[in-house]
């Protein structure tokens, strides 16, 4: 199938209220544009250098999702137009997140990565750290960041059970950490291989890669 038969047929699956990121790292602009012309506009990439380049090359009404680990030094290339930092785990990168978006007189929108699967080759945050995060300080004093939501992947493994669980516990957090922080509105979990276990545990922003764009050979 073709790119644009993938995303219709995806979207026809997803409710109305449910963000598709289309996660196009180390595919071509060329797939992209595919996919724009298809009516996508959301956009994912892991690498902030290749998000960058991209977001010179193909149209500006992209909205751009950086949903890969974050390097302090690289917010300064992605700060004068990223939409959704999707991947925050530490204090220190709100500050800088923060510093970048204020010379850019922009407030940026993130999500605190929780850890939810057990391998420890997954990045992200306990609840607890989450909390302290939302309640610090110097998260308070931050005009230029705004933390509206959670992000999580689960264990890559055929046992849905597991990843049901998984998925639900960042649900759970995702309601409780809410009654406290109205801003709270993205849920962002489920990739290409488990995103509809994901819509059924309460998902409200689904990364898909590879199930619109095809494999790729390296990540
Ligand atoms: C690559 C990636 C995805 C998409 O993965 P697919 O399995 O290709 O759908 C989603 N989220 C993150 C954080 C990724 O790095």
């Amino acid at each position: 199938m073709s790119i644009s038969e993938n995303i219709r047929k995806i979207k026809s699956g997803l409710p109305p209220e449910v963000t598709l990121v289309a996660i196009s790292k180390t595919y071509p602009k060329e797939a992209l544009l595919e996919a724009y012309e298809a009516g996508q506009r959301v956009f994912g990439e892991n690498k902030v250098q290749e998000m960058t380049q991209k977001w010179e090359e193909l149209p500006k009404d992209i909205e751009w999702h950086m949903v890969g680990k974050v390097q302090r030094n690289k917010v300064k290339y992605m700060a004068p137009y990223v939409h959704l930092i999707h991947a925050v785990d530490s204090i220190k990168l709100l500050k800088e997140i923060e510093k970048e978006a204020a010379k850019n007189e922009r407030v940026i929108k993130c999500l605190l990565q929780i850890k939810i699967a057990e391998e420890d080759t997954k990045n992200g945050i306990t609840l607890d750290e989450a909390k302290e995060a939302l309640d610090s300080a110097e998260y308070k004093s931050m005009n230029h960041v705004k933390i509206v939501g959670l992000m999580g992947m689960a264990t890559l493994t055929e046992d849905e059970a597991k990843v049901r669980k998984e998925f639900s516990y960042l649900k759970t957090c995702f309601d409780g950490l809410k009654e406290t922080h109205p801003a709270f509105e993205v849920l962002s979990m489920g990739m290409s291989g488990d995103y509809r276990t994901a819509l059924e545990c309460g998902s409200n922003m689904v990364r898909i890669g590879s199930a619109i764009f095809g494999e790729r050979n390296y990540n």
